[in-house]
């Protein structure tokens, strides 16, 4: 059978796959690029989908990623609402869900992931809104209007973000998760319960120490059932616990896993010509030492232009400081390299809980920074983090100028 052929072809119309575009245009202004992307809508951004399309700074349409003419320039083709359900490595094609086989030279797995679901009873019923897509929040603010009761589970990233996106536009949110603070993942305890009682002052509710036990329609509405033993009813749930790499495809063609698709430096997956970036990777950290997996967008967008200069003969290590950041309501940060609570952290305000800097520590040496309300200092911070040398706590203090 004759089969048509690219020279480069990504799974996933994400982040990362459309940033695979640049990086393979870097090296190669000829080669066909193919894209197939399981969503219906263009290529867009995540991030305001829980923030600025919510705050009105943003409207859907300036959300996506490049327009059309980008796409015809780099002539990149983009097949949209189409999944790919096979690779098959030895004849190096892939198969779809529309029933076409693909050739391709070179592979990128940009598949993102899929959120985690509630594994309990009513979990799966329609009024719970895991939340992922353009979909979703097109589905959500169809649905919001002040007054509307809303149930948000999980005290993360998404959690927060939304809630106090909910909260802006009058509706009535009651936030669940089993940890004692909001975002306790990254916050020191101080600043995440300074934060959780401004939601509180702000009428949010928060159950924290809490889990659903199970959900079921009662008069018309969900209803959950708390392990603490609430009770509590609303007209919608929305729920953000997380994601689980989408690593199906990979698994099948026999390329190795583990939490991610494993690639080497180069972003190269164990079998040679396939590679995988963004949200689904597990990858060698170079500055770290370590495998990590990285669920931010700026790493999204560095691994995908990163692996498409490889797929296109560059050798570029990948050994990037990503950042990430969000808004919880005026809270607005940027943070670099590991942010991880249980580390010790060091923190030094100009005003408490507003403005400052928290530096997360690992026996003497920086491991990451938090910049909260401080701005255009990412490059600074990546800086200290890349010595990975050892700092005396009365050096942090003025470690970073702003
Ligand atoms: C609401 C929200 C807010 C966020 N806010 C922030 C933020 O403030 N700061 C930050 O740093 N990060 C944020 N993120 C995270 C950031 O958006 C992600 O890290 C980034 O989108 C990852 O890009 P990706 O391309 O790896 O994966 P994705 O964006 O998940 O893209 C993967 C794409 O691949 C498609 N796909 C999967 N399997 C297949 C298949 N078999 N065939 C075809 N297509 C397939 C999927 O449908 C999807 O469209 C946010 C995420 C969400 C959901």
């Amino acid at each position: 059978m004759n089969i048509k052929s690219y020279d480069y072809a990504i799974v996933g119309g994400g982040l990362a796959g459309i940033s695979a575009i640049e990086g393979i245009r870097e090296q190669d202004d000829k080669g066909s690029i193919l894209v197939v992307g399981a969503e219906q809508s263009a290529p867009y951004d995540r991030p305001p989908l829980s923030k600025k399309l919510w705050s009105g700074r943003k409207k859907p349409e300036e959300i996506f990623l490049h327009d059309n003419e980008y796409y015809k320039k780099n002539k990149a083709e983009l097949r949209q609402g189409v999944t790919v359900t096979g690779i098959d490595p030895q004849e190096k094609t892939i198969a779809t869900d529309s029933g076409e086989r693909i050739g391709y030279s070179r592979l990128l797995l940009a598949t993102g992931g899929t959120p985690r679901r509630l594994n309990l009873p009513g979990g799966d019923m329609p009024d719970i809104c895991y939340y992922r897509t353009i979909a979703d929040y097109y589905s959500v603010r169809a649905k919001v209007s002040p007054g509307i009761k809303v149930i948000i589970v999980g005290g993360g990233f998404i959690g927060s973000e939304l809630a106090a996106a909910l909260n802006m536009n009058q509706a009535e949110v009651s936030m669940i998760f089993p940890e004692d603070y909001l975002v306790q993942r990254i916050f020191p305890a101080d600043l995440g319960t300074a934060l959780q009682e401004q939601y509180r002052q702000r009428g949010i509710r928060i159950l924290h120490g809490d889990v659903p036990v199970s959900f079921e329609i009662s008069r018309g509405k969900p209803l959950m059932q708390t392990k603490n033993g609430l009770q509590i009813q609303a007209d919608l749930v929305i729920a953000g616990i997380g994601i689980n790499p989408a690593m199906e495809l990979a698994q099948k063609a026999g390329i190795k896993t583990s939490n991610g698709i494993l690639v080497d430096k180069y972003l190269q997956t164990s079998l040679p010509g396939i590679y995988a970036a963004g949200d689904n990777t597990g990858f060698e950290s170079v500055v770290f030492g370590k495998r990590m997996r990285i669920e931010h967008w700026d790493n999204a967008i560095a691994q995908g232009k990163t692996a498409g200069k490889n797929m296109a003969g560059g050798a570029v290590v990948f050994d990037y400081i990503p950042y990430f950041f969000s808004d919880l309501f005026e809270f607005g940060y940027e943070a670099a390299g590991e942010t991880d609570s249980s580390a010790q952290t060091v923190s030094f305000w100009q005003k408490k809980y507003e403005k400052g800097v928290i530096y997360y520590l690992e026996q003497g040496i920086i491991k990451g920074v938090m910049l909260c309300n401080v701005w255009d200092k990412i490059e600074e911070a990546r800086g200290l983090i890349r010595k990975q040398a050892k700092i005396k706590e009365t050096e942090l203090e003025t470690a970073l100028s702003y």
